[in-house]
């Protein structure tokens, strides 16, 4: 395991303060640490000389006494997060050369308070994938060890927090995306309740789903970035105005917790994954929690639904890259056409081409009603269920993934149902639109475990608080 030079943000502040060190100096070490590591193929592009004279720029503001709540912060941005001015290819051949002609409303709130962009990072082709085998600039390197997948598809975001190339990540989450890469790196992954950050800015996969958010070591930072982020933008119609209470850190406090039976009883449940939960549902119940066993019968609807649905919106979303407005034009395109076709058949990779198929298949005439409209049921259903356990608890829990990391190239990576089945935990609070946390409690074998906790609509303070008393548990 890595371990971290600093582990948040008010550490590196206090030594700031100190004049232990300094916001050039922090450049220095982070892209000296992204040198070092540049085979893990975390970063698509690191912007050297920029982070370099916006450091020195936010030292002077720090002497001024006029720097932001973010001071000193280092952060990478995943592929598909908008920088004004910078490239973002959402890891695609298509937009390979785009860049980016506003700044996401999320990003442009951290950079007001001062924080830094180090770079953008590797993940899965249009965010579809939880193996970061998707990209089509290669794949990411798990930081635990080199041979697995740091998970997906901001796989780039959670092993640049793991190797200490920033200290704080953003990702985005729409079937469990910062939360899996999370749970595989040993890192913290964060999807808010829908709505609570705005998507402007965020090139869009599944719009009813997609939710940026932080990938870090700490609680207080997920806190921090969340606070920031958050909140009502004129942009972004699903942008709730509800306000984030700042972080409250209360270890006394006691909650009361369903854990899910069918993912104890799952078949695919990995033995270390499953000694890991048992471990954690024990040490919740020594510690005065009350913990019960909760039984959510849809766990093998969920993934169907949750890829019927996506593939709709994903076919829809990707049609603005057809060579014509957005996505680089096919030297081959002749008419209007061969523009469409050859754009998109070369600049496409396979696994966005099988859900765009997948997508108009299931939106089709003959079809709607069979697929799409029955999925949306579902989804309703898995609302209402969801929203009832949480009526009597505090929190939802069940593990982040069946398993830990698994091969790059390996035995999964060729079959997509068996990579669609990594998402069997995740996808439940994004069908709900609830927001969920994946912290991590145990390491098997140099691989990392985490659990995953489901809070209730825009409560995610307590959810932090749980992940933070989880904290303390010794693995
Ligand atoms: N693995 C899921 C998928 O491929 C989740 C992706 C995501 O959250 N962006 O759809």
């Amino acid at each position: 395991m890595v371990t971290k030079k600093y582990a948040s943000l008010a550490q590196i502040q206090l030594l700031i303060s100190q004049e232990k060190t300094s916001c050039s100096e922090l450049a220095e070490y982070y892209l000296s640490q992204n040198k070092k590591n540049k085979h893990l193929n975390a970063m698509l592009e690191v912007f050297d000389n920029e982070v370099l004279s916006q450091a020195a720029l936010i030292d002077q503001k720090i002497k001024a006494g006029t720097a932001g709540k973010l001071a000193g912060m280092f952060l990478a941005i995943k592929d598909n997060i908008c920088y004004k001015g910078h490239r973002v290819s959402a890891s695609s051949k298509i937009l390979e050369n785009f860049k980016s002609t506003y700044t996401a409303t999320a990003l442009k709130r951290l950079l007001e308070e001062d924080a830094i962009v180090i770079g953008r990072c590797n993940c899965d082709e249009f965010a579809m994938g939880a193996s970061n085998e998707n990209s089509a600039f290669g794949h990411v390197k798990n930081a635990a060890d080199e041979t697995k997948v740091p998970g997906g598809s901001s796989g780039g975001s959670a092993v640049a927090v793991q190797a200490d190339l920033c200290l704080v990540a953003l990702g985005s989450d729409t079937g469990g995306s910062i939360r899996q890469p999370a749970s595989f790196t040993g890192t913290i992954g964060l999807k808010p309740t829908y709505g609570r950050i705005s998507r402007s800015g965020l090139l869009a996969y599944a719009s009813s789903f997609d939710q940026i958010g932080p990938i870090t070591s700490s609680v207080e930072d997920a806190a921090l970035l969340l606070e920031i982020m958050a909140g009502k933008d004129e942009l972004d119609a699903t942008s709730s105005s509800n306000k984030v209470a700042p972080l409250f850190i209360d270890k006394s406090k006691k909650y009361k917790i369903a854990y899910s039976k069918e993912a104890l009883e799952s078949e695919g449940l990995e033995l270390s994954v499953k000694s890991a939960y048992l471990e954690l549902i024990k040490n919740l119940e020594n510690d005065g929690h009350d913990v019960v066993e909760q039984s959510f019968p849809f766990l093998e609807q969920m993934v169907p639904c949750y890829y019927v649905m996506t593939t709709a919106e994903a076919s829809s979303n990707l049609s603005r890259y057809s060579g014509m407005l957005y996505g680089t034009r096919s030297e081959q395109a002749k008419d209007i056409e061969s523009t469409f076709k050859k754009s998109r058949s070369e600049g496409f990779g396979k696994e966005v081409k099988r859900r765009i198929m997948t997508g108009t298949f299931v939106l089709s005439a003959d079809f709607y009603e069979a697929y799409y409209s029955k999925a949306q049921r579902v989804r309703k259903l898995i609302q209402q269920e969801s929203n009832k356990i949480l009526e009597n608890f505090d929190f939802f829990l069940c593990p982040t993934t069946p398993s830990t990391a698994f091969d790059i190239d390996g035995e999964k990576s060729k079959d997509p149902i068996q990579m669609y089945l990594a998402d069997i935990f995740t996808v439940q609070a994004s069908l709900a639109g609830l927001p969920a946390i994946s912290v991590p409690t145990a390491i098997h074998e140099g691989l990392p475990i985490g659990m995953h906790l489901m809070g209730r609509s825009f409560e995610e303070n307590d959810l932090l608080n749980m992940a933070n008393i989880i904290l303390t548990y010794d693995s």
